[in-house]
């Protein structure tokens, strides 16, 4: 039976008992940065990898850098950690992994200077997030992405998903899938918790990070298996949200979100609204390498269980 672990206050104990008080002023204020590992599971070989662990601590690292959040631990140490809570919950499933760097004084008052802070982490069972057989049908969100002139928006910070948590809200209440955010300047930023990449001209295109993307993990896998795979070259710049309603293609990355095509933006059918060849190409490859079936791409993954084989 999975063992729900959790890293809180220093030590290893279950998920039950990792508990925070009211006055937390993360809780109150949003005063944290936090990260998604994914763990996928492979049924013929009964192990659990996780994708690309270390850079997506260099990046709660870097994003607690921009919100002066001090970190106890090293780099190494928090991957450690991370494998750990991992391996000691067991899981014989898709599991989403949280580390998360927190303002952890008990104490009222808006300020990120002269408050103790600590570090967590929790794992949870996490299938499938957006239907990568039926695609994504969006809709452009009336909620426009934070600038990072109000918020680093390169930041996972956790008081900023409001933005994003109001999009997503929008988007399925309207009957659709998932939101397309547009940035201060009405161009194309990402969605609510996924980069955004269209297929035009025989090229791969997809916003600058200077438009308020979350610089991406995923989509940074999807662009070098597109290079190695298929020879195809990214091109970073602005695009319009009538570019994409005439995109050959589009596609979505993320880990919660894997890669995912989009079939339809604000009701106009992307392509033939039907998956088009690339992004196909790049989902089934993207599904093969984060379950370790691509031995090239294996620097990627850490298996979770090392020792005897995770009991049934
Ligand atoms: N944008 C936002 C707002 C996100 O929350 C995420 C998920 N972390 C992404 C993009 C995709 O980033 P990644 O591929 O690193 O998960």
């Amino acid at each position: 039976m999975p063992t729900p672990t959790a890293f809180f206050q220093g030590q290893y104990v279950p998920l039950e008992d990792a508990k925070i008080g009211v006055m937390t002023h993360a809780f109150n204020y949003g005063t944290a940065v936090f990260e998604g590992v994914r763990g996928n599971w492979n049924d013929e070989e009964g192990q659990l990898y996780l994708f690309r662990v270390r850079d997506h601590i260099r990046r709660v690292l870097e994003s607690s850098k921009i919100m002066r959040l001090g970190v106890q631990y090293s780099e190494d140490e928090i991957v450690t950690t991370v494998e750990r809570v991992a391996e000691m919950s067991g899981f014989r499933e898709d599991v989403y992994i949280r580390p998360l760097v927190y303002k952890s004084d008990e104490v009222v008052g808006l300020r990120m200077h002269n408050l103790a802070e600590d570090f967590l982490v929790f794992v949870t069972p996490f299938g499938a997030y957006l239907d990568p057989e039926a695609g994504v049908r969006c809709v452009t969100s009336s909620w426009r992405r934070v600038d990072d002139t109000m918020i680093p928006a390169r930041a996972k910070v956790t008081g900023l998903y409001v933005n994003n948590a109001m999009a997503k809200t929008e988007a399925e209440l309207n009957g659709v899938d998932e939101a397309i955010m547009l940035n201060q300047d009405g161009h194309v930023s990402e969605g609510s918790g996924e980069n955004i990449v269209m297929m035009r001209h025989g090229r791969l295109v997809t916003p600058p990070p200077s438009d308020n993307i979350l610089e991406g993990i995923t989509l940074e896998t999807a662009l070098e298996i597109a290079k190695r795979e298929l020879g195809l070259e990214v091109e970073r710049r602005t695009i319009d949200r009538s570019e994409l309603y005439i995109a050959d293609e589009v596609f979505m990355t993320g880990t919660a979100a894997h890669v995912t095509p989009v079939t339809e933006i604000d009701r106009i059918p992307i392509g033939d609204g039907e998956f088009g060849e690339v992004s196909r190409l790049l989902q089934r490859r993207y599904f093969e390498a984060i379950t370790g079936r691509i031995p090239e791409y294996a620097d990627w993954l850490t298996p979770v269980y090392t020792g005897a084989a995770v009991e049934a």
